[in-house]
């Protein structure tokens, strides 16, 4: 509400030229049907869990997948949450269909074509279903080997994953959804070329995805650990932005991987990975967590439910200290192509890409403390102004 409230009609003195009057009243019309339809998900989510709360339905579904199971701790577990994954997968997708090609086609955002849509959702529960059932056996089987103190192990495993995950993320999961090419030949490539050398990247670690077949958006990222080091420019992004600019952006980007801001999240989700299992682990064989669900006898499954339930309002906590600190990398990363004279040029940038996006301009400040991981773009312009004139 309060962010609904910061929406100005009129553009912020800092940054006028930037809409003309019409489009700014698209972009205000975008965001408050994004504001609408996000209070009515969050709506409807709230209803659900309460109404599972309230019958005891979760109880009710421990039982069942227990007795049917013959009480095989490993598959009535694989069963319960392979039955709400998919329940909470059927929920979402009507909100996911009218956000995609309602919303999202209303404003010439969407390209994403039923076909694609139907292919992706496919895809993406066949990824979902196979690495969260792989790592749920796993940490059920360590529970039923080592008991209470699996905790420890398990988040250990937990966090190989994770690691696997970064490194191949590019390599395994990407390639499902998109194609990647490296940078082709012409004057980008030399431009960038030039650019990887003074600040000492390499070039071959430059790609291209097709971002175009989803969305008219412009983006760009940084990914992977060590050799598998890769950064990423959706097609969008160079079809609108000058040579300039996209150096400008891929050297926000390099800034990222020289401050090793990949590494610092990591070891990040790693501390934060730890605090879950171990509070975790406080629900155990505890049957007040399963009873508050509806269940008569201690269970694993419940006690995981109680747990992410009771865990929301810690991780909003944790969720606004890694803001916090996600937001002060991306002044770094910004600054970093500004010591190479790119301030201009990466303004011009953003500002395109905020255009392009119809995104918020003037975003309550406490909404920004609390969910954005990016500063906004007036603050972004703020800081590399400032530094041009040091
Ligand atoms: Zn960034």
């Amino acid at each position: 509400m309060l962010n609904r409230r910061a929406a100005s009609p009129s553009l912020p003195l800092e940054l006028v030229g930037l809409y003309d009057k019409e489009k700014y009243a698209e972009q205000q019309r975008y965001f408050a049907e994004n504001n609408r339809f996000g209070s009515i998900v969050n709506t409807a989510t709230i209803l659900v869990i309460l109404i599972l709360l309230f019958t005891g339905l979760f109880g009710w579904l421990d039982e069942w997948t227990r007795e049917i199971t013959s009480d095989s701790l490993l598959w009535s577990t694989l069963l319960f949450f392979g039955i709400l994954f998919l329940a909470n997968e059927l929920f979402s997708l009507p909100f996911e269909v009218y956000d995609t090609f309602v919303i999202e086609g209303r404003f010439g955002f969407n390209k994403t074509t039923p076909k694609t849509f139907i292919a992706d959702q496919l895809k993406s529960l066949f990824v979902s279903l196979i690495l969260g059932g792989v790592l749920l056996t796993i940490i059920v089987l360590l529970y039923g080997w080592l008991g209470h103190r699996f905790w420890v192990v398990a988040c250990g495993v937990v966090i190989v994953f994770i690691l696997l995950l970064n490194m191949f993320y590019s390599q395994w999961i990407v390639p499902l959804f998109n194609k990647q090419t490296p940078l082709g030949e012409g004057e980008l490539r030399t431009e960038i070329e030039s650019f990887a050398k003074r600040s000492g990247f390499c070039l071959d670690n430059i790609f291209v995805i097709d971002g175009s077949r989803r969305s008219t958006k412009a983006n760009a990222y940084f990914s992977g650990l060590g050799s598998r080091k890769r950064v990423v420019l959706y097609d969008t992004l160079i079809d609108e932005l000058t040579t300039e600019e996209i150096v400008a952006v891929l050297a926000h980007e390099i800034g990222h991987y020289k401050h090793r801001h990949t590494l610092q999240m990591l070891v990040v989700s790693v501390l934060n990975v730890f605090l879950m299992f171990y509070l975790f682990s406080w629900t155990l064989d505890n049957i007040q967590f399963a009873e508050a669900l509806g269940g008569s006898r201690p269970s694993f499954a419940l006690s995981l439910v109680s747990f992410s339930l009771l865990y929301t309002p810690i991780g909003l906590v944790t969720g606004v200290l890694i803001n916090v600190l996600s937001r002060k990398n991306e002044y770094q990363a910004d600054s970093f192509a500004g010591r190479f004279g790119l301030s201009e040029a990466l303004v011009s940038g953003l500002k395109k890409i905020t255009v392009k996006a119809l995104s918020n301009l003037t975003p309550h400040p406490l909404y920004v403390k609390v969910y954005y991981s990016h500063p906004t773009l007036l603050q972004r312009i703020a800081k590399l102004y400032k530094m041009g004139k040091k």
